[in-house]
């Protein structure tokens, strides 16, 4: 028998940009990107925008074609594409098909970039019709939404939906580059600007107690929208996932995904809701429950889940929505656990915590308590809403 190895590595870099106003002709920021990588090849640009953030920022497309007439490394494509935002872009495949179609049509070759401005589900979108497109066209993200900016942005994956199962199709190819531009922030609802928080507070669990404290005593200021305390959230937030990716696993061969904490439940509730209730609020109730199961399996003290459950309530997260309640071994929220399994393939890999700021793997999750877990949230807000109600 003989055989003949092969072995190499690709190194992957890419820079997260914080910036405020990008595409304004003063903003020096993107025109030095593409100075930078300059070279005699024709490279055209592609833009795919959120159709949330073109109806909240009317002037933007104007601007971005003023600023990239003032410049030449990189020719704008005048069609800029409007996509709806929010998980509708990823469970409609016909948009997916439009803009790999604007490839064949535009001539977008690999030197060329697609640049996508949006929500985490937008990007996602754009991510993947971008990397499976010619096998791959660069990649420019511009996240406009808290989570995006702080998680989904800045990371190597991207996806759709396939019969509404969420990331079913998709793949890691990390973005050429990252703007993070605050200036997109004040127009998201409530709603999605604190869903975003929710992944800060995932991260800083498993590895970060110190930004956790942070987190507690700025959910006053978060709740209130204080961009001075938003802006440190996200880049604290966006460093701490960077350097998960790039020191562990970037492309998830293993079992575990630590950066998954309290996801389990989220993708299934987000499911079952119809997508009605966003990823950061599914996030955030799953980990209210990991949290909750964490304390009753004895790896994590009651005190320690309670300040938990308060920093969620402190920033009005919803933690108890009916769809998450598991009710018997047969709830719906339940088939969560064998769908995250089937997506990562191998052992079943949960993170639980053993301490605020330190996850640790587990490959079961008891019923039975999931069930006193989430019984203990339900009635966690019962009585923070009484006491409420007698003060
Ligand atoms: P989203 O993309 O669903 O957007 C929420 C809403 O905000 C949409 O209606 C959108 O049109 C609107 N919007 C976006 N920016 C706006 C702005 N600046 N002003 C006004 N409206 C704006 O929300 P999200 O929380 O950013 O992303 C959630 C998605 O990200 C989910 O699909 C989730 O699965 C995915 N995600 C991906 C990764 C990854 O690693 N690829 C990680 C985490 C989450």
């Amino acid at each position: 028998m003989s055989h003949l190895k092969q072995s190499f590595s690709v190194k992957f870099e890419y820079n997260v940009y914080f910036t405020s106003s990008l595409f304004d002709t003063g903003n020096t920021t993107l025109f030095s990107f593409f100075k930078a990588r300059s070279s005699d090849a024709l490279k055209k640009i592609y833009f795919v925008v959120d159709q949330g953030v073109a109806d909240a920022h009317p002037e933007l497309t104007a601007n971005i074609k003023t600023f990239f007439a003032g410049q030449t490394e990189v020719q704008l494509i005048e069609e800029i594409l409007i996509v709806p935002g929010g998980e509708a872009s990823k469970n409609d495949t016909a948009l997916f098909d439009q803009i790999v179609a604007a490839v064949d049509l535009h001539k977008i070759d690999r030197h060329s970039y697609i640049a996508a401005i949006g929500g985490g589900a937008v990007l996602d979108l754009v991510g993947y019709a971008a990397a499976v497109s010619h096998r791959g066209i660069k990649h420019i993200r511009i996240p406009t939404t808290v989570l995006s900016q702080n998680d989904s942005g800045i990371g190597v994956k991207n996806g759709i939906n396939y019969k509404r199962k969420k990331n079913f199709l998709g793949t890691f190819a990390p973005p050429v580059a990252v703007f993070n531009d605050d200036e997109f922030l004040p127009t998201l609802s409530d709603r999605d600007y604190r869903s975003g928080i929710s992944e800060a507070i995932k991260v800083a669990l498993i590895k970060d107690a110190e930004f956790f404290c942070w987190l507690e005593d700025h959910a006053v200021q978060l709740a209130a929208r204080d961009a001075e305390s938003m802006n440190y959230l996200i880049r604290h937030c966006a460093k701490l996932h960077m350097d998960h990716i790039a020191g562990d696993d970037p492309f998830e061969t293993g079992s575990a995904r630590p950066l998954d904490f309290g996801h389990w439940a989220a993708h299934k509730l987000e499911q079952l809701s119809d997508f009605q209730v966003l990823h950061g609020e599914a996030v955030a109730m799953g980990i209210a429950l990991d949290s909750v199961y964490s304390f009753l399996t004895g790896m994590l003290s009651e005190d320690k889940a309670l300040r938990i459950l308060n920093v969620l309530t402190d920033l009005r997260f919803n933690i108890s929505d009916p769809i998450i309640h598991i009710k018997d071994a047969g709830s719906p929220i339940l088939k969560g656990l064998a769908e995250f399994q089937e997506h990562l393939g191998g052992l079943l890999t949960i993170t639980l915590l053993t301490d605020l700021g330190t996850g640790q793997e587990v490959h079961e999750m008891d019923h039975q308590l999931l069930i006193a877990a989430s019984d203990y949230v339900a009635k966690f807000i019962k009585d923070k809403e009484s006491l409420n109600t007698t003060h």
